[in-house]
């Protein structure tokens, strides 16, 4: 990641490093930059929360950002429940999501979920690996911290005996530094991004030594067999985007375009997430919720919409959307919640 103080924008005061924006780039990095261009087709987009617990004000405004630029522009949204990690899932958070999303008449067009997906990503690992892309690792986390943190290859060229318990790693760029360590790309609203893939990402690994497949194979993998065309989500995901559209090469395949939405932050400057203990959102005040939303993302639903429906509010929404207000909108605090359900239990 390059540091760029001037690249953040307005106030961010998010501890997510920014990535760096308007740098002077080389021809060979621009396969990917164009950002109206919709790779095959039709526009087709995605929500992808993991079922770690209940959605949050920060996971609506993911959902509403992805889902209002695919209904404007007509397109298909899908939902991808990533739920291949079992350890950190709670049971019965998945329903719970799903539930809320039609509550806030977010309805979706598809429903996949990757715990069904073993086998294409075993097949997509088999791809890579006859590609010669894939290589076992027996590091130990001690080998890594010695190593700094990023992965530098040490196994590339050592053979490791496949027989024994290992992780499979992507060489994600040449054994040969060089331009091609760098990858650049346009972001819908945040504009143009490079990363140093050698020095700031390493290879990652794609399946984990205890069996599990890595968040990167999986989410590229599903990209491409739900033929995704954006992917709108959270900022926090900047900082993987460039390993994805790596990997989406590296697979001979086009990545989708690219969106990072401001994220919404706590008191304490932190993104709000189920580790942190944001709030539930309440499916009892999903006018208000949406409202808040929109307005978070830079939409101003107009006065006498107060009240409205869920249903006539995204409408409206669909109708008004203006992602250029994006751009100009940092990681911020989250709105206070204002909404007090009636109580129905006291009548
Ligand atoms: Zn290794």
């Amino acid at each position: 990641m390059i540091p760029d103080p001037g690249a953040t924008a307005p106030g961010a005061s998010s501890p997510i490093p920014a990535l760096a924006r308007d740098r002077p780039m080389r021809k060979s990095l621009l396969s990917h930059s164009d950002p109206t261009a919709v790779p095959s087709g039709n526009y087709t987009g995605r929500f992808a929360p993991s079922p770690t617990g209940p959605l949050h004000f920060g996971s609506l405004v993911s959902a509403l950002g992805s889902f209002l630029h695919a209904r404007a522009q007509g397109g298909r949204w899908l939902v991808r429940m990533e739920d291949i990690d079992p350890p950190r899932e709670q049971p019965g958070a998945a329903e719970a999501i799903l539930l809320c999303l039609e509550a806030h008449q977010l309805l979706w067009d598809g429903l996949l979920y990757q715990s069904q997906r073993g086998a294409a990503y075993e097949e997509t690992l088999v791809k890579l690996d006859s590609l010669g892309l894939l290589y076992a690792c027996d590091c130990t986390r001690q080998d890594l911290h010695t190593m700094g943190g990023i992965y530098q290859g040490r196994c590339r060229h050592r053979q490791v005996d496949r027989r024994q318990p290992h992780a499979l790693r992507l060489r994600l760029y040449p054994d040969q530094p060089g331009d091609a360590d760098w990858l650049e790309f346009e972001d819908l609203f945040q504009g143009r991004q490079r990363q140093n893939l050698r020095q700031t990402v390493g290879d990652p690994i794609l399946k984990r030594k205890d069996g599990l497949y890595a968040y990167q194979l999986a989410v590229v993998a599903d990209d491409l067999f739900q033929q995704i065309t954006h992917v709108i989500r959270g900022q926090d995901l900047l900082e993987v985007t460039a390993r994805q559209i790596a990997l989406f090469r590296l697979l001979e395949a086009e990545a989708p375009v690219y969106g990072h939405l401001p994220l919404a932050l706590n008191a304490q400057g932190q993104k709000l997430s189920k580790q942190n203990l944001a709030l539930a959102l309440d499916n009892r005040c999903a006018t208000n919720n949406l409202w808040q939303a929109l307005v978070f993302l830079g939409q101003n639903p107009p006065a006498e919409l107060t009240g409205a429906e869920p249903g006539e509010l995204l409408a409206w929404a669909t109708a008004n959307w203006q992602p250029e207000q994006l751009a100009s909108l940092g990681n911020r605090l989250a709105p206070a919640n204002h909404c007090h359900p009636l109580r129905t239990d006291l009548s």
